[in-house]
C-alpha cells in the first residue's frame, strides 16, 4: 500500500509499504484525509533529525474509518474517528501530575512513530475520538489543529469582551482566533502573507500586516491607548516575540503557542513594568479534542475555508514546498486513498 515518508532533508517520497498489523489494543484505520502540519514541515526541513527515524511516515492530523477493531473494544468497524496522537508513559513526573499530554517520554504518533500519511494506519483504541456524520472528511481532518486552538484559549483563560491579538495567521492562528472569538473575545490577526490576510478577513477578522502598518500603534488605537488583554504568539518568529510585549495592557497576558527553535529576544523589562503574564501552551488534552469536535459539528467554527487544497500522495511534495516558501495556502490535506 501507499505511504508518504520523510526520506531525507527536504525529500518527501511516495513509497510502497507492507500493510500495518494492529496490535491487541489497536484499531486499523482506513485514513481518509491527513493534513500537512507545521511540525511536518519542521521534519521536512531537517530540524528534527535528531528526534525522528528515517524513513518516517509523517502525519498526525487526520480522519478515517475503522476497518479492524479488537474483540470487545469500545469502537466498531465502520465508525469514523480521529486520533489524539499523544501516547504517554503514565509513569513520568508529568504524567503523575496528570499532565499526560506533555509526558516526558511522549510518543507523538507521526513524529516518534509511524503516522497517518498512509492508506491504513494502526492506532491505539484509547486515543480515538468519534466523528459525527455532519462533519466532512476535510473538516474532520482539521479537528487536531482545532484541538490545539481550543487548548490555547483555555490556557489563556479568555474572558467575554477581551481584546486579543493573534500574531501569525496560519492554520493554528486562524483557529485560535476563531476559538477566542467563540469565547467572547474581539480579535485582530497580524499576518504578513497577503493570501492568509485575505482568508482571515473572509473569516470576519480585523487584520494588520506588520510590514505595512505599525502593529503596536494599531493595537493602541484599537484599545484607546490601554493595550490589549491577550496576545497569542503563534508565529514562532523573532519579530513576533519582540513585539508581543508592546501590545499588552497592564497585567495583560501572552499565550505562547508558536515554536521558537532558538531563544528569541523578549522585552523582560516590559514584563516587570506592566506586570505581564506568560503562559505556555503545548498540544492538547482529551477534553480539548472533545470540545473541538463539538464546536465543529455545531458549525461554530469554519474549518472548510482553511482547507486550501486536497492533494494526492504524489502532490504532497508540492504542499511541503508551498509551506516552506510561504505560498498561497493555509492548510493542505492529503487524500490518503489517492
Ligand atoms: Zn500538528
Ligand atoms: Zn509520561
Amino acid at each position: 500500500m501507499k505511504a508518504c515518508v520523510y526520506a531525507d532533508l527536504e525529500k518527501v517520497e511516495v513509497v510502497d509499504i507492507d500493510l500495518p498489523s494492529a496490535g491487541p489494543d489497536e484499531v486499523l484505520i482506513k485514513v481518509a484525509r491527513a493534513g500537512i502540519c507545521g511540525t511536518d514541515l519542521h521534519i521536512f526541513m531537517g530540524h528534527m533529525d535528531q528526534r525522528v527515524t528515517k524513513p518516517l511516515v509523517m502525519g498526525h492530523e487526520m480522519c478515517g474509518e475503522i476497518v479492524e477493531a479488537p474483540d470487545g473494544a469500545d469502537y466498531q468497524v465502520g465508525e469514523r474517528v480521529v486520533v489524539e496522537p499523544t501516547v504517554f508513559c503514565g509513569m513520568c513526573a508529568a504524567c503523575r501530575r496528570g499532565n499526560t499530554h506533555v509526558c516526558q517520554n511522549l510518543n507523538f504518533l507521526g513524529i516518534d512513530s509511524a503516522g497517518a500519511f498512509q492508506e491504513l494506519w494502526n492506532a491505539p483504541v484509547d486515543r480515538l475520538h468519534r466523528i459525527p456524520r455532519e462533519l466532512s472528511d476535510n473538516a474532520a481532518a482539521m479537528i487536531e489543529p482545532l484541538a490545539v486552538a481550543v487548548h490555547d484559549v483555555r490556557r489563556a483563560q479568555v474572558e467575554l469582551g477581551d481584546q486579543a491579538v493573534v500574531i501569525g495567521g496560519g492554520p493554528i492562528g486562524l483557529l485560535v482566533a476563531q476559538a477566542a472569538r467563540l469565547d467572547g473575545a474581539e480579535v485582530i490577526i497580524s499576518e504578513v502573507n497577503p493570501y492568509r490576510l485575505n482568508v482571515a478577513e473572509s473569516c470576519g477578522f480585523r487584520t494588520v500586516d506588520p510590514t505595512k502598518d505599525d502593529l503596536a500603534e494599531a493595537v493602541m488605537s484599537w484599545t484607546n491607548g490601554a493595550g490589549c488583554d491577550l496576545v497569542f504568539e503563534v508565529s514562532g518568529s523573532a519579530p513576533g516575540a519582540k513585539v508581543m510585549t508592546d501590545l499588552l495592557r497592564v497585567r495583560g497576558k501572552v499565550a505562547l503557542v508558536g515554536v521558537h527553535a532558538s531563544p528569541p529576544e523578549v522585552d523582560l523589562h516590559r514584563f516587570f513594568w506592566r506586570e505581564l503574564e506568560l503562559v505556555g501552551c503545548r498540544v492538547y488534552e482529551s477534553v480539548d479534542f472533545e470540545r473541538a469536535i463539538r464546536i465543529a459539528a455545531a458549525g461554530e467554527v469554519d474549518l472548510e475555508s482553511l482547507v486550501s487544497k486536497v492533494v494526492s500522495y504524489e502532490e504532497a511534495y508540492w504542499g511541503f514546498e508551498q509551506m516552506r516558501d510561504g505560498g498561497d495556502i493555509v492548510k493542505v490535506l492529503i487524500d490518503c486513498q489517492s
